[in-house]
């Protein structure tokens, strides 16, 4: 399979990259790790009369600790994510939910920003930066905004990015002392896109009360869902099985999932109430572990 043609450019800054976009605008497409994008291209999905590639602006490949957040550049690649002790230290969501990202080939090439970018409902970081309410950092020319992750993602494969606008760092806001974190999934196979994975984090107060609960879930729709009703019935709860299981049941009665090929709409509404409970029990073990 070949690509529609297209017209390559390669700039060497981010202004330049910018200006490009501007430029060229709806008939534009920024490449990053081209995991998603090749594909797309290669099955005639995607038709943009210019490629944007994105590999020779080291300035976008950063992981770092800003403001009480980690904040990482759109061009990290996700395997520079799951190797690094930052990210292990300042993110544990995060580092947990790496290594489910395809194989360690994909992860080699593709990039923290063209994953969120490209908003696959079953992909782990849009559920994990959504979890965490974290924010992406979006760019054009002359101006920068921040976009908290609860809106960033509108629809099926789509943000709010403006067409000449890119999207040049994440921020995922460090948790509070005493909280804890899990992420898990269920997928046919090993490197599968997950049927449905849950993002859980919870913070307890000295006493064990749960003070904070959040739970956002992928595969389960077309963007990241959090389920804030479950999250609620937790807060001000001591974190017992039984919570769980009423938490668990918020999940499951609250989603609306589409049946395809891979899992019926029932399995999945299932099976997220499963990891939800186990989610749960998972971060809040961690806390007692002295885990942040
Ligand atoms: C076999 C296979 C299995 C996979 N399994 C999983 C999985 O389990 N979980 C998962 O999450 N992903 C999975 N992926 C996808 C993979 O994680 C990709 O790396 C990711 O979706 C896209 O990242 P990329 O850097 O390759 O972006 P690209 O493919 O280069 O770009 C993807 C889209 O984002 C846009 N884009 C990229 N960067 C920017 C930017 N900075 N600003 C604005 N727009 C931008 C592009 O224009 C394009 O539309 C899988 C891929 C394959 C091939």
């Amino acid at each position: 399979m070949k690509p529609p043609p297209f017209e390559y450019h390669a700039p060497p800054s981010l202004e330049e990259a910018l200006t490009l976009l501007r430029e060229h605008g709806d008939e534009a497409k920024a490449l990053a790790g081209g995991q998603s994008l090749v594909p797309l291209l290669n099955f005639r999905l995607a038709r943009p009369r210019h490629l944007i590639d994105l590999n020779r602006i080291p300035s976008l490949d950063y992981i770092r600790e800003d403001d009480g957040a980690l904040a990482v550049g759109a061009m990290t690649r996700q395997r520079a994510v799951e190797r690094s002790p930052l990210v292990r230290e300042r993110c544990p969501l995060l580092a947990e939910a790496m290594p489910l990202v395809g194989h360690f080939q994909i992860r080699n090439r593709g990039t923290v920003g063209g994953s969120l970018a490209h908003a696959d409902p079953a992909a782990e970081l849009p559920a994990v930066v959504t979890a965490l309410r974290g924010a992406l950092v979006a760019r054009r020319p002359g101006g920068q905004r921040v976009i908290p992750a609860e809106r960033f993602f509108v629809a099926y494969l789509t943000t709010a990015l403006e067409p000449d606008e890119l999207l040049v760092e994440a921020r995922f806001p460090a948790p509070p002392p005493r909280s804890g974190s899990a992420f898990l999934e269920v997928s046919r196979r090993h490197g599968d896109f997950a049927l449905v994975g849950v993002a859980a984090v919870v913070t307890l107060d000295e006493g064990g009360v749960l003070t904070h609960a959040a739970l956002a879930l992928t595969g389960v729709g077309p963007t990241p869902v959090l389920a804030e009703e479950a999250a609620r019935v937790l807060v001000g709860d001591r974190p017992t099985p039984q919570a769980f299981e009423a938490a668990a049941r918020k999940v499951s009665e609250g989603l609306r999932p589409d049946a395809d090929l891979h899992a019926s709409a029932e399995y999945r509404r299932h099976v997220a109430g499963v990891l939800a409970r186990r989610a749960l029990a998972r971060a809040v073990e961690q806390v007692g572990g002295g885990a942040r």
